[in-house]
């Protein structure tokens, strides 16, 4: 494989990274290496533009700060301040991939692949390439899997551990506007978790503070009790989360069922969920976990959801990506052509595959309580 057929212009003498996957960790991934010299190239399957997402918590100033090693001994922001508007609290996932895809298509060195999807990755003794569907194969220096809880480049970091599986419960995740439930924000910071009656399972409201964009609330539905309806739809097969239900894409007698039971929940959270239903404006997602035994295989590694797919209860799963951005670019401060890429990636996993564990192992313990629920 000839590496200069595969990036434009000079290569860095630093080398080349390939990324796959362009949502919130592989953006910032790539803004984190591109910073520490390398050319960075991103294939991402899905178009450029995209909504939907759910609310995300983010806190300001987390992380350590990523400094442009060019000389100029300009300290540029953290990737984590580059997500977060600054105010503590919840924010539009599109929003935060907005600012984040924003800060790539501006940082010198990244090449974003929109409508790129991988269909086979590979490596040898030089380097890891990726064949995209049209055939094409593109090779780096080390190539990095940030393509989300179902990820491919997975299956070849840990064979034998290649699935996330079904946590045993689905989140169905709305927003509703701030007249929903005029007030209820200011009395309750903004967010606010309550346990359902009947073995409902449990919900998250809370108020995504995005300044220009109108006030909203976004809900979140811990439901321990849909895997057959799940199973039905094809959303889960046997014990592996297969894709979201959207929309429409959600059965009308499965609305109502939600409707219904909506009608035994406290105010407001009754309205918020029950806006959200008449518009047919809902995502059910059943929830996956991925405790990683390893993050990484000669020059190929796995950072985000591919390495770590935690509870959503854990409000942890974009911090710990972001994290392993960090320390990726940290690490690859120094070249990674020949060997020593290969040991820029172990150091990678010893450095951060205990973390994960940790992480993902925290949120169990939520998912385990939801389902020893008594009424349940
Ligand atoms: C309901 C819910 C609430 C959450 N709340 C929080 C929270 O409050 N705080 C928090 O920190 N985290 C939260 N999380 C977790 C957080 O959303 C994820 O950790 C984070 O979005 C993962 O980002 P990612 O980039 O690793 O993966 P993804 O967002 O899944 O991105 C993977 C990307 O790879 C692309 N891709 C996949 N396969 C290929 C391929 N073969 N070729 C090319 N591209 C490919 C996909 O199109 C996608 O763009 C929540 C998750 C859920 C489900």
């Amino acid at each position: 494989m000839v590496r200069a057929e595969t990036f434009s212009g000079p290569i860095p003498e630093r080398g080349t990274a390939i990324v796959v996957g362009a949502s919130l960790a592989g953006l910032a991934l790539s803004i984190s290496l591109a910073r520490s010299g390398l050319a960075v190239n991103v294939f991402e399957r899905a178009a450029e533009e995209r909504n939907g997402g759910t609310g995300l918590r983010l806190w300001a100033g987390m992380g350590e700060t990523i400094r442009r090693r060019d000389g100029s001994g300009f300290s540029a922001p953290t990737i984590a301040s580059i997500a977060s508007s600054g105010v503590p609290g919840p924010e539009g996932w599109a929003t935060v991939r907005r600012r984040l895809a924003d800060a790539a298509a501006t940082e010198p060195g990244i090449s974003i692949h929109y409508e790129s999807e991988v269909v086979e990755i590979g490596q040898d003794a030089e380097t890891a390439w990726i064949k995209d569907a049209s055939g094409k194969v593109h090779g780096a220096d080390i190539l990095l899997g940030a393509d989300g809880h179902r990820s491919m480049v997975r299956r070849s970091v840990d064979p034998s551990h290649p699935d996330a599986t079904y946590a045993g419960y689905t989140i169905w995740t709305g927003k509703a506007p701030y007249e929903a439930a005029p007030g209820w924000a200011e009395g309750h910071n903004h967010m606010d978790m309550i346990t359902l009656p009947h073995g409902d399972g449990a919900m998250i409201v809370g108020e995504t503070r995005t300044n220009g964009e109108p006030r909203r609330y976004f809900w979140q539905w811990y439901d321990p009790t849909s895997d057959d309806y799940l199973h039905e739809s094809g959303a889960l097969v046997e014990n592996v989360s297969q894709h979201s239900l959207v929309n429409e894409g959600i059965a009308a007698s499965k609305y109502e069922d939600i409707h219904r039971r909506a009608g035994h929940w406290p105010a407001p959270w009754d309205q918020i969920v029950r806006h959200s239903v008449h518009r047919r404006q809902v995502i059910a997602t059943p929830i996956a976990e991925y405790v990683p035994r390893r993050l990484t295989r000669g020059r190929i590694a796995i950072i985000g959801d591919a390495a770590h797919v935690p509870s959503p209860m854990t409000g942890a799963g974009f911090d710990t990506g972001l994290g392993d951005a960090e320390t990726l670019g940290e690490l690859t401060d120094h070249d990674v052509v020949g060997r020593r890429g290969v040991e820029v990636l172990k150091t990678y996993e010893k450095q951060r595959l205990r973390t994960a564990q940790r992480m993902v192992r925290s949120g169990q313990g939520f998912g385990r309580s939801l389902l020893n629920h008594p009424n349940h």
